[in-house]
C-alpha cells in the first residue's frame, strides 16, 4: 500500500506511472531477471548490417547470487513476419549467438526479442531490440552511378565540391535510408541538416582493397514537398598526402561521390533518389583542405554557379557496409588560459592534448585572414614547438566575409593541446572550444587508486588512446605521419580492450592488415599499407609490428570472446606465421629488417646520467622471443577453432623455436647475449629459458633495474611486459617501484616534470632540462608505452579474464596485488556479460576488497593475504582453496581480511 500510495503521489507523466507498474508487475510475474543492453553484432540497433548471419548478444540481470542462464529463446520479425524463432535452447550462451532464420534481405528493418530462464527458475521478460540491413547485393542493389565533380580545381590541394539535387515528395514517408560513400571524405545534409552525426566519413580503409559506405535513417530530414540534399567532398586519406614520403594521390586522383536514398511510402510504394549525371557540383567556400596541412576556408567566396556532376564507373563490388562505429565529437573542452609568447604570440591553452578541431565564434571584417596553428608544446621560453609536426602545417585558415561568424573546419584534424591564434586583436576565451574527435568506440573501462599520479597516468593513456584510435589505430596525430603503424597498436592492444570497446574497431582494421598482407604472406609494417610504393614498402614483416596480424586478433578474442575474429583472421594469421617460418633459417629468425626494442634508453638520449650503458637488445633475440609468441598464439587459436592437425604442427614448432633460442641466445647457465631488461622480460615472458634456470633470470632481471636506480629501460617490446613478468615471478615491490618511479626514464616523469597529459613517444621527448628530443621523431601523443595500463587494471585492481572457454570475462579472474604504498584501487569494467567490480581499501592491516561479478558468468576471487583463516564475507568466515581464493558466482561481495 505504502508503494502505491507513494507511486501515485508523485509528478510522473501517466505513460511513466505505467511502464513503471507494468516493471513491477513483469518482475513479480517474471521473477527477478531481466535483460538488458542488446546488441546486434556488437552495436546497438545498429543500421546498415550486411552480414548474413548476425550475432545477437544481451546482459542477464539479476539481484541474485550466482544466476547463470540456462535457456535462451530468440524471435526475429520482419514487420509482424516471424522469420524465426530459435525455439527455447538449452544454453548459457547470451553473448554472439548466431541468427539461424531465413535469408536475410537487403534495406530492411527488423526486430528482435529474446528472454531467458536461469538457474534459479526465473524467466525474464521478453526484450526487444531492432537491426537494419544495409545492401546485401552490391551487384544488384547499387542503382546509384559514382559521380565527380568534373572541376579542375579540385585536386588534392584543391577546392571541395558540394553536389546538389532536389526532388520533390508529395506522398507520405514511412522510411528513408541513405547510403553514402566517396573515394575522399564527404559530409551530408539534407534540407540544410546533417546526416547523421558522423566525422570524417567514410573513414579510413585500404581503398583500393574495400571501401566502406555509411547507412543512415534519415527519414526525419524529410520534407513534405521540396527537398534538397547537398554533399561536400573532400579528399581526406584518400588523395591528400601520406606518410613523410610525400606522396599524394595514393588511391586516385579524383574524388568521387556514390549516394543513394532509398524511400519508402505508405501507400506502399517507394523511390530511389541516386547520385549521377543529372546531379549539379558547384565550387564552395573551402579552398583547400588537407589531413596534415589543414584546411583554408574564404566565406567571401560566393558558391559558383552549378556545373554538372560526371559519372564516373568506379568498381561498387569492393563496398562493404561499415561495421565499426564512426568517428564522432566527444569531449568540448574550453581554453583555460590565454598566453602571450615572448615573440608576442597569441597562445590559447585548452590544457589537454587532444585530437580534434577547434571551433570559433568570430565578428569581424570582410577580409579578415584568421589562422590557428596547432602544437602539442610550448619550448621552455613558452615559444609554440612546431618542429615536431615536420612538414605538417596543421593549420585551420580563414578568410571573414565580415560580420558574426562560427569557423569549423571538415575534413582534416589536428594533435594539440595549443593554439596560436592570428589575426584575432581581443580574445575571449568563452568565443573557442577544442572538440575531441575520435572513433565513438564504448568506454568500458575505469582505474583509479591512491596515488594522483597514476590516476593521471591512468587519464593519460586513454587520452592517447582517443587521439588515436581515429578509425584506424594510429601511431600518433599531429606529424606528417598518422599511420597505421602495426607495432603500435599490437603493443597497446590489450590496454585497448580494457578502456574502450574496440572489438569493432579492430574487427574493421584487421581485414585491411588481411587486405594488405603481401603474396609471400608478411605483413606490412602500415596498414593501410600505404608505404607500399616506398623503400618501406618491402614484402618483409618485423617482429612486434607484422605479429599485430596473430597478435590483436588474439587479444581481440581475450577480451570479448569473439571467435569470428579468430576464424576470419585465420588464414592471415596463418600466411604469416608461414612467412616467419620460411624466413627462419634452422627455426631461427635472425634474418632481415627489424624494429626491434623500439626506442629504448640510450644513454646519450639525455644529460640525465641513471645508467651507465644504453640498453639496446640484439634485434633477433627479440625477434626469436616474438616468434615463440606468435607461435604459441597460434597453437591456442588452432586448438579454439578445432583444428587438431595445426596443433600438433605448431606445438612441435615452438620446441623448436625455444630450443633454437636457447642455443643461440642463452649460455648453459642461462645468461642472455643482451644483459637488458627487453631480453630477460622477453625470455620469460615467452618461457624460452628453461625452468630450472628461471630464478636465476629474474634475478638478474631485478639486479640490471636495480644498476639503473630502480628506471626502466625498455622499448616498445619490452615495456608491456616488463610489469607483468615482476608480477609472475614474485618481483611485485620491483614492479610498483617502477611504476611509481618519477624521474626519467619512466611513466610517471613526463607527469610530473612536464606536466603531460598524454603519453609519449620517447621517455625524454621532452628531456629533464625542458629541451626537445630529436624533432625529426618526437610525438607527445603515442599511446605505445601506455601498454602499462594492462597490468594497472589486472594487477593493481586485479581484473582479468580467463582465456580458452573462459575468454571474453565468461569466466573471470580477480587477483588485485597490493604495493607501492597505495592504500587504495578500484577497477571497473564493462565486458560483454555486464559491470566487473574490483575495488580494495587497505587501512592498518585490514583489508576490504569489494568485488562484482555480472550473471551468467563466475569469477575465481584470489585473496592478496597469507593469512587465510582471517578472510570474511558478511561475517562469516571464508575458507579457500588452491593458492588462496575460492569460486564465485555473479553476485556483489565484500570480503575483510588481514594482511
Ligand atoms: C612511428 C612509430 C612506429 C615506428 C616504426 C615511427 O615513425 O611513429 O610509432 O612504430 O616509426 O619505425
Amino acid at each position: 500500500m505504502k508503494l502505491r500510495f507513494h507511486l501515485f503521489n508523485l509528478n510522473f507523466s501517466m505513460k511513466t506511472k505505467l511502464f513503471f507498474l507494468f516493471l513491477v508487475y513483469t518482475q513479480c510475474v517474471f521473477g527477478q531477471i531481466s535483460l538488458q543492453n542488446l546488441k546486434t553484432e556488437n552495436l546497438i540497433n545498429p543500421i546498415g548490417t550486411s552480414i548474413k548471419n548476425p550475432r545477437f548478444s544481451w546482459q542477464l540481470v539479476s539481484e541474485k547470487r550466482n544466476s547463470r542462464q540456462s535457456t535462451y529463446e530468440i524471435e526475429v520479425r520482419s514487420g509482424k513476419n516471424l522469420v524465426w524463432s530459435s525455439g527455447k535452447i538449452a544454453s548459457e550462451t547470451s553473448v554472439f549467438n548466431e541468427y539461424k532464420g531465413s535469408p536475410l534481405q537487403s534495406n530492411t528493418k527488423y526486430t528482435w526479442q529474446v528472454r531467458v530462464s536461469d538457474n534459479q527458475n526465473n524467466t525474464s521478460p521478453w526484450a526487444t531490440a531492432s537491426f537494419q540491413t544495409a545492401l546485401l547485393n552490391n551487384a544488384t542493389d547499387w542503382k546509384a552511378a559514382w559521380i565527380s565533380s568534373g572541376i579542375k580545381a579540385d585536386t588534392v590541394n584543391g577546392i571541395v565540391p558540394r553536389f546538389k539535387r532536389t526532388f520533390s515528395s508529395k506522398k507520405k514517408v514511412v522510411s528513408a535510408t541513405a547510403f553514402i560513400t566517396a573515394r575522399g571524405l564527404y559530409e551530408a545534409q539534407i534540407n540544410g541538416k546533417k546526416i547523421g552525426d558522423a566525422f570524417l566519413t567514410p573513414g579510413w580503409t585500404s581503398y583500393n582493397k574495400h571501401l566502406q559506405y555509411q547507412t543512415y535513417d534519415v527519414s526525419s530530414l524529410l520534407n513534405a514537398g521540396e527537398n534538397n540534399i547537398d554533399v561536400l567532398l573532400g579528399s581526406g586519406w584518400y588523395r591528400t598526402r601520406l606518410a613523410w614520403t610525400n606522396q599524394q594521390n595514393i588511391y586516385g586522383k579524383e574524388t568521387a561521390l556514390l549516394f543513394q536514398l532509398e524511400i519508402k511510402y505508405q501507400d506502399g510504394s517507394s523511390e530511389i533518389i541516386k547520385s549521377d549525371g543529372s546531379w549539379k557540383v558547384s565550387e564552395t567556400t573551402i579552398l583547400a583542405s588537407e589531413i596534415y596541412n589543414g584546411e583554408i576556408q574564404d566565406s567571401r567566396k560566393a558558391e559558383t554557379a552549378a556545373t554538372m556532376a560526371v559519372e564516373r564507373d568506379y568498381p561498387k563490388d569492393y563496398l562493404t557496409s561499415a561495421i565499426n562505429e564512426p568517428i564522432r565529437k566527444h569531449e568540448i573542452l574550453k581554453p583555460i588560459k590565454v598566453l602571450i609568447s615572448p615573440k608576442g604570440e597569441t597562445i590559447l591553452d585548452f590544457g589537454q592534448n587532444l585530437v580534434g578541431w577547434v571551433k570559433a565564434k568570430v565578428n569581424g571584417v570582410s577580409g579578415d585572414k584568421i589562422t590557428f596553428s596547432h602544437v602539442e608544446m610550448l619550448d621552455k621560453k613558452g615559444i609554440p614547438y612546431f618542429e615536431n609536426l615536420r612538414s605538417a602545417k596543421a593549420q585551420a585558415i580563414y578568410y571573414l566575409k565580415g560580420g558574426a561568424e562560427t569557423l569549423e573546419p571538415h575534413f582534416t584534424f589536428f594533435g594539440f593541446r595549443y593554439v596560436k591564434v592570428e589575426g584575432i586583436a581581443t580574445i575571449n576565451l568563452a568565443d573557442f572550444e577544442a572538440i575531441a574527435l575520435y572513433s565513438d568506440m564504448t568506454p568500458t573501462g575505469t582505474f583509479e587508486c591512491s596515488n594522483p599520479l597514476v590516476n593521471q597516468l591512468q587519464k593519460n593513456i586513454q587520452w592517447s588512446q582517443r587521439g588515436n584510435f581515429l578509425d584506424v589505430p594510429t601511431d600518433c596525430p599531429q606529424r606528417d605521419e598518422r599511420l597505421g603503424w602495426t607495432g603500435d597498436a599490437e603493443v597497446f592492444s590489450r590496454t585497448a580492450a580494457y578502456n574502450f570497446n574496440v572489438n569493432q574497431f579492430f574487427a574493421k582494421w584487421l581485414k585491411d592488415v588481411a587486405a594488405d598482407q603481401k603474396p609471400n604472406g608478411s605483413v606490412p609494417f602500415v596498414v593501410p599499407d600505404v608505404l607500399a610504393n616506398t623503400t618501406m614498402g618491402l614484402a618483409i614483416g618485423a617482429a612486434g609490428w607484422s605479429d599485430a596480424s596473430i597478435i590483436i586478433p588474439y587479444n581481440t578474442f581475450v577480451a570479448y570472446g569473439d571467435k569470428k575474429v579468430l576464424e576470419t583472421q585465420y588464414p592471415s594469421m596463418k600466411a604469416y606465421s608461414n612467412y616467419v617460418r620460411k624466413t627462419a633459417v634452422n627455426d631461427l629468425w635472425n634474418m632481415g629488417f627489424q624494429f626491434a626494442d623500439w626506442l629504448s634508453y640510450r644513454v646519450d638520449d639525455s644529460k640525465d646520467v641513471i645508467g651507465q650503458r644504453s640498453a639496446v637488445t640484439d634485434n633477433y633475440l627479440v625477434a626469436q622471443c616474438f616468434y615463440a609468441y606468435n607461435t604459441e598464439i597460434m597453437i591456442k587459436t588452432a586448438k579454439i577453432l578445432g583444428k587438431t592437425e595445426d596443433v600438433a604442427d605448431y606445438e612441435s614448432l615452438l620446441n623448436r623455436i625455444t630450443k633454437a633460442f636457447q642455443v643461440e641466445y642463452m649460455t648453459a647457465n642461462g645468461r642472455l647475449i643482451s644483459n637488458t631488461q627487453t631480453a630477460y622480460i622477453l625470455a620469460l615472458q615467452f618461457d624460452m629459458i628453461p625452468e630450472n634456470l628461471r630464478p636465476e633470470a629474474v634475478e638478474r632481471l631485478v639486479e640490471n633495474i636495480k644498476s639503473y636506480n630502480y628506471h626502466l629501460t625498455t622499448g616498445f617490446l619490452g615495456t608491456p611486459f616488463l610489469n607483468p613478468v615482476l608480477t609472475r615471478f614474485g618481483k611485485n615491490d620491483v614492479a610498483f617501484k617502477l611504476l611509481l618511479q618519477e624521474t626519467y626514464p619512466s611513466w610517471i616523469y613526463p607527469i610530473k616534470a612536464h606536466g603531460a597529459t598524454t603519453i609519449w613517444e620517447r621517455w625524454d621527448s621532452m628531456k629533464p632540462d625542458s629541451s626537445f628530443q630529436d624533432p625529426g621523431m618526437t610525438s607527445f601523443n603515442h599511446y605505445a608505452y601506455g601498454a602499462v595500463g594492462d597490468w594497472m587494471y589486472r594487477t593493481i585492481a586485479g581484473i582479468d579474464t580467463q582465456e580458452g572457454d573462459g575468454a571474453g570475462y565468461k569466466s573471470i579472474k580477480i587477483q588485485p596485488q597490493m604495493g607501492g604504498g597505495l592504500t587504495h584501487s578500484k577497477g571497473s569494467l564493462m565486458t560483454n556479460y555486464g559491470s566487473v567490480v574490483s575495488s580494495w581499501k587497505l587501512v592498518g592491516q585490514k583489508l576490504t576488497l569489494g568485488v562484482e561479478i555480472p550473471a551468467n558468468t563466475s569469477a575465481r576471487v584470489y585473496f592478496p593475504t597469507e593469512k587465510a583463516d582471517s578472510i570474511f564475507e558478511n561475517g562469516a568466515k571464508v575458507s579457500v582453496d588452491v593458492e588462496n581464493s575460492i569460486q564465485v558466482g555473479s553476485g556483489k561481495y565484500s570480503f575483510e581480511m588481514e594482511i
